[in-house]
């Protein structure tokens, strides 16, 4: 008979609970908006359209801003050709974007409309520009429709013009602000020349000026993105989210890239600016060496709270592998690392670095969902949980310290402006973390003393 009690584990291929991703749009909407003056465009419904700007507002607490093809039920029958070069038209009329990046939505993707052929076919400004990215929502996760959405603009503007630019162009993988601008911070310091592209930051970070402004001053130029055919290498952040564009900027322009985890943690982070030092034939600077050992000696003070305590890792595939790599540095258990994200090399990399700090007591899982999550806790619980805002509702039912990590983080201010990457960002890791289970242990002890004095 079959077992409904809520701890029985129901293997489930093809449906998915609390699925711990999002849909492909959001992550091509938000590439979009790391590229300046650009207008996202959603070849869809309005609801579409509706959705993804809400769920980026309500991480980045910031105005995301994209227009929509405005599907009816003649679009749905008929294809969405007329709906999008109407729209192109009024865009450029009344927003004054300098490019149009339009992502497909399930239900242009259903009706199988020809995006190339509908670009080619109209009437685009002189100077102006459209490029386009694929994104049914039905395979993969706004991961894919972020790296898609990349790969669109590459293949459309990037060119080779023959004359190396002494650029390197660095991919920072699916991050917040605070990192792109952490990840610029640190090329400066080192002395590279770098592209950042995309690069969110002073746009989905962006001051308030007392003026509403659709385009800030931020976002990789149309310029930069041609330019990056002649940068001299890519460093590709998130080796499962900047593959897919760094091929097609090899194939297109010949750049050749280097592949890198996110660098979250010391190993990550060492790497990459060994790697980008080489690359600029500088030293890393002491500024970054004095980051790198505050962030050791912080470890080492806070190791008798965080040695052998076991920890859930959620979220994003790139992004939970660099966390569980900085919590395997702080001699914590990644007992449990899923991610919504589907694809095998997740659980590769993830076994990969159990292997390699000696731990034979974790698991991990790709195209996992929270459900499934919460089941195994339920099983063999963790003494804390770290992801997106949506392990909310596990942390409380079961009592666990939870510290939010990645996307979303929907009901939590600030965070978008601070650091994941570099020392820096695993410096502040280590204080909420280390804090979270110092707050549980102080709980647990003012709980004793009560019942000490009853
Ligand atoms: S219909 Fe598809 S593209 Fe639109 S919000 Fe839903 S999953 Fe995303």
């Amino acid at each position: 008979m079959l077992d409904l009690t809520p701890t029985a584990i129901i293997d489930r291929e093809a449906l998915r609970i609390n699925p711990c991703k999002t849909c492909q749009p959001v992550g091509a909407l938000y590439a979009a908006l790391g590229v300046h003056r650009c207008m996202p465009h959603s070849h869809g419904s309005q609801g579409c359209a509706s959705y993804h700007r809400t769920f980026l507002s309500r991480h980045f607490k910031e105005p995301a801003i994209a227009s929509t093809s405005s599907f009816t039920e003649g679009a749905s029958v008929f294809g969405g050709g007329s709906n999008i070069k109407t729209s192109v038209k009024n865009i450029f009329d009344i927003y004054k974007p300098d490019i149009i990046a339009v992502h497909t939505t399930c239900l242009s993707e259903t009706i199988g409309d020809d995006m190339n052929a509908y670009i080619q076919d109209m009437d685009i400004p002189e100077g102006k520009y459209v490029v386009h990215a694929n994104t049914p929502s039905y395979v993969g996760s706004h991961i894919n429709g972020y790296f898609n959405m990349m790969a669109g603009f590459i293949r459309y503007l990037s060119k080779k013009s023959g004359k190396p630019n002494g650029k390197a162009g660095i991919f920072p993988g699916f991050v917040n602000p605070g990192d792109m601008r952490e990840l610029k911070r640190m090329a400066k310091a080192i002395g590279a020349s770098i592209t950042l592209f995309p690069d969110a930051s002073q746009v989905m970070d962006a001051p308030m000026t007392g003026h509403y402004s659709m385009y800030p001053k931020g976002g990789t130029t149309i310029a930069e993105i041609e330019n990056m055919g002649d940068c001299e290498r890519v460093f590709a952040l998130g080796e499962l989210t900047s593959e897919e564009p760094a091929n097609a900027l090899l194939r297109k322009c010949g750049v050749a890239y280097t592949l890198l985890p996110l660098p979250i943690g010391i190993v990550n982070t060492d790497e990459f600016l060994m790697k980008l030092s080489r690359w600029a034939k500088n030293e890393v600077p002491y500024e970054l060496e004095e980051e790198r050992g505050q962030l050791i000696d912080v470890i080492l003070d806070s190791h008798f709270y965080l040695s052998d305590r076991s920890v859930a890792v959620f979220g994003d595939p790139d992004m939970v592998l660099g966390l569980t790599s900085l919590v395997l540095e702080m001699g914590m258990i990644p007992k449990y690392v899923i991610t919504g994200t589907p694809g095998d090399s997740f659980t590769r990399k993830a076994e990969e670095l159990f292997k390699r700090y000696g731990r034979s007591d974790c698991k991990a899982k790709a195209a996992a969902d929270l459900f499934e999550l919460h089941q195994w806790i339920k099983n063999d619980g963790v003494d804390l949980l770290l992801g997106s805002s949506y392990g909310k509702q596990i942390a409380k039912a079961e009592d666990i310290p939870f510290v939010r990590a990645g996307f979303p983080i929907l009901d939590r201010y600030v965070h978008p402006y601070f650091p994941t990457l570099g020392y820096t960002g695993a410096l502040r890791f280590v204080e909420k973390i280390t804090n979270a289970l110092m707050d549980r242990q102080d709980e647990d002890s003012a709980d004793e003393d009560l019942e000490v004095v009853m």
